[in-house]
């Protein structure tokens, strides 16, 4: 029997911020397992080099954060087509010698969103994505997939918003101006904030929730704070809403499968544990 520890981790450029191995850790010690996940800081300038002598290591896989999602796709064999829709990678697997980037931000993104709304729900409802970055991508990949009839984008900078409408060019899919961010939320019944606005130490999100229609449902990525203004007045304004630490952890358990080659557990839920490590200030 290998007496070899099944090691994983994530990179990042800063990274001691990062709660994956928090989460990681204590789904090992569920399990009973004897892994380890640990954080791995990897200078931009150097990742390539460093993905790529992953191949040569017992290091099972990694999560990869900003700034290097990019750099992972490009140091990898093979791109799965998760990671091909969005360009970017956060998790890097070998699997029969080769180095395989994937994305494990649409599923995170997605399930928690199908667990609370129902896929047809889902199917029948017009959605408005803020935001035009990273998370963005993934929120318009997962949306597709999940047959919303009608999606559209608003982010502060319309360009950014037009850019992304013209790069995926599906008729369901397009850009209002940020001018015209009331009306786009008034008619639309999923509303999901995927901008940093709102976030702990970060200006607030400049979007008026009040004029949701009520029953829609508002789904903000953010999770510092664990309950953001834009959730506070969505709910005033009776609306049902999802925070971010769903994303987090769903956007987690394919890695971890990946890595130790278990699934994580469903219960004990970790949300309660993440809070406590997120006000301790991990
Ligand atoms: P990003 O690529 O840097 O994009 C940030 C977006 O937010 C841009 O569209 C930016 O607009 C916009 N923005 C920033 N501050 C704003 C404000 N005050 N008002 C309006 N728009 C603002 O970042 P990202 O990776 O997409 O992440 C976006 C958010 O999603 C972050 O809060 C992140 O924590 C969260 N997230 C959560 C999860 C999760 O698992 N829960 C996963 C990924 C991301 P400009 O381009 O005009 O500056």
């Amino acid at each position: 029997m290998s007496k070899i520890t099944t090691l994983a981790g994530v990179c990042g450029w800063p990274i001691h911020h990062s709660l994956s191995p928090v989460l990681h850790n204590f789904w090992l010690k569920e399990l009973g397992l004897g892994g380890a996940y640990v954080h791995f800081a990897v200078r931009p300038d150097e990742a390539v080099r460093a993905f790529k002598s992953l191949k040569r290591t017992s290091i099972s896989g990694v999560n990869v954060t900003l700034p290097l999602k990019s750099l992972a796709y490009e140091a990898a064999d093979e791109q799965t087509p998760d990671a091909i829709k969005l360009g970017v990678s956060n998790c890097l697997y070998k699997k029969d010698g080769k180095l395989i980037a994937h994305n494990t931000d649409l599923e995170g993104f997605a399930v928690p969103l199908i667990k609370a709304m129902g896929a047809k729900t889902l199917s029948q409802t017009p959605a408005l994505i803020i935001g035009t970055g990273g998370a963005a991508r993934a929120v318009i990949g997962a949306l597709l997939a999940l047959n919303v009839p009608e999606i559209r984008i608003i982010g502060r900078t319309d360009i950014k918003a037009e850019a992304l409408v013209d790069i995926v060019n599906v008729p369901s899919f397009y850009a209002l101006p940020w001018a015209k961010r009331d009306e786009a939320v008034a008619a639309s019944g999923l509303i999901i904030n995927a901008t940093a606005g709102g976030m702990s130490g970060k200006p607030e999100l400049d979007i008026d929730i009040h004029l949701a229609e009520k029953g829609s449902f508002v789904y903000d990525l953010i999770y510092t704070p664990r309950h953001t203004r834009l959730l506070r007045e969505a709910k005033k304004a009776g609306c049902m809403t999802l925070g971010g630490l769903e994303m987090l952890i769903a956007q987690a358990r394919p890695s971890f499968r990946l890595f130790y080659g278990h699934k994580a557990p469903e219960l004990p839920d970790p949300k309660e544990m993440l809070f406590a490590a997120l006000k301790a200030g991990q």
